[in-house]
């Protein structure tokens, strides 16, 4: 399904990206596909520097979107969603343009998402490649009885080739920490892309660490286009 993007301020309506694309940083908007709201966090970089990535300069210093404008474009998904039937509601998604344990702003921003979505009652998911910082732990063991349950996709592409590919990652060993915090509050999937052909002693030592930390579920996904664009997340 072709992407929609939401855009916080001007214009106010949704637009077709191809007449967008081209004029526009799509790091400001929100991205509607496949049943999913992609939450921007960052308006450029990210500092894990993983060789696969789709956004334009993984290795550099995040910059975070200003907190005001993360705020607009909440609100301007809020008053898009009064407009859906409740069966349309999308699922939030954050941590897909950038690392959101990289830097105190962007989790700010992403905190900020976890309010909107506990708010608006909406399911949300999460991608990570560290063990979830203290803040948004506790939020999510306190995660409020009766909203969809959150799910927080740790993402492992390889074990031996990991500090090559995603060079300021903390190891895949230490982000398996997430796996075993299973919680009733929340779950905790291991996100295995992109699934890159390695070796079969990089799948053997992957099998081996989940079958030691055993998350809730594994979900495995293609490589992304190879094209690389701004922070505007993929679903892949
Ligand atoms: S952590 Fe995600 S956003 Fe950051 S460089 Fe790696 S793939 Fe890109």
């Amino acid at each position: 399904m072709r992407p929609i993007l939401l855009a916080a301020s001007p214009p106010q309506e949704l637009i077709a990206p191809s007449e967008l694309a081209a004029v526009v940083d799509r790091s400001g908007y929100v991205t509607l596909q496949d049943g999913r709201a992609f939450i921007p966090l960052a308006s450029r970089g990210c500092g894990i520097g993983c060789k696969y990535c789709y956004i334009a300069s993984p290795a550099s210093a995040v910059e975070a979107l200003p907190e005001a404008r993360v705020r607009d474009l909440l609100q301007t998904l809020s008053d898009h969603i009064d407009r859906l039937p409740s069966a349309s509601r999308p699922i939030l998604a954050i941590g897909c343009d950038t690392e959101i344990a990289m830097s105190r702003a962007v989790l700010a921003n992403a905190m900020m998402c976890l309010d909107f979505a506990t708010e608006l009652h909406l399911p949300v998911q999460v991608a990570t490649k560290f063990p979830l910082p203290e803040p948004l732990l506790h939020r999510f063991d306190h995660w409020p009885i009766g909203r969809p349950k959150p799910i927080v996709f740790t993402t492992i592409t390889t074990m031996l080739l990991s500090s090559r590919l995603e060079p300021n990652a903390p190891t895949p060993e230490k982000r398996s920490a997430n796996f075993r915090r299973h919680s009733i509050a929340w779950r905790s999937f291991a996100l295995i892309k992109p699934f890159l052909e390695t070796s079969h002693k990089d799948r053997e030592t992957l099998l081996g660490l989940l079958m030691r930390s055993r998350p809730d579920g594994i979900v495995v996904g293609v490589r992304y286009r190879r094209a690389r664009a701004s922070n505007a997340p993929r679903s892949g």
